[in-house]
């Protein structure tokens, strides 16, 4: 599994359509303070089913839709869509390219998307519950998250460290089940 491009529109700084292509090997976004590198990593945590607004920086979630600026006018609609290659099967869904959609309006509601099929959130947290990349991940560390991490309650690094294992979806099943 690779993540192959993300594209940008209305989200945050990202006013213009923006295209981000990652090649083989590390990639390192840099570029001067305010100009847009925290943006790309919330905008792939906000694709892959992000609802805390809080961890977006926001106070609503509306507030990552472009606001407007000096030169540019406020606009009603972010969207991102993360293209991942997807050819060895790593993510439970039977095709060699995803691509994960987002968009939400000035309204407050989110949309999403596999391959341009709309799907609930729930199937967007399913695709990537257990593979170590979902939008709680342990593959995505912000700043400040080592020291979280370590401060934290035993029973919270316990839920990162079975993610990390693969056995939260088996525990979410089991909750579920319980529910009903
Ligand atoms: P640093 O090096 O300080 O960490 P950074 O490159 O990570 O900076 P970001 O935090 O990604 O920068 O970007 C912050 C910029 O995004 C700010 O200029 C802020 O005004 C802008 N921004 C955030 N949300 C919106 C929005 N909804 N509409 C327009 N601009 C926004
Ligand atoms: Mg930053």
């Amino acid at each position: 599994m690779k993540l192959v491009s993300i594209e940008l529109q209305g989200f945050k700084s990202f006013a213009k359509k923006t295209k981000i292509h990652f090649t083989d090997g590390i990639t390192a976004i840099v570029g001067p303070n305010g100009s847009g590198k925290s943006n790309i990593i919330e905008a792939i945590r906000w694709v892959m089913g992000e609802t805390s607004a809080k961890s977006m920086r926001s106070e609503k979630m509306t507030d990552v839709i472009f606001s407007g600026t000096d030169q540019r006018k406020a606009v009603n609609i972010a969207q991102v869509t993360l293209t991942l290659d997807n050819s060895d099967r790593f993510l439970p869904e039977d095709s060699d390219q995803l691509d994960i959609s987002r968009r939400l309006k000035k309204d407050g509601q989110s949309d999403y998307y596999i391959n341009n099929r709309q799907v609930r959130l729930k199937e967007i947290h399913n695709l990537f519950i257990d593979s170590g990349i979902g939008k709680e991940s342990f593959s995505i560390i912000g700043q400040g998250q080592v020291d979280q991490i370590l401060n934290s309650k035993p029973e919270d690094r316990r839920a990162i460290i079975e993610e990390a294992a693969g056995v939260l979806k088996y525990k979410n099943r089991k909750k579920e089940a319980e529910i009903k």
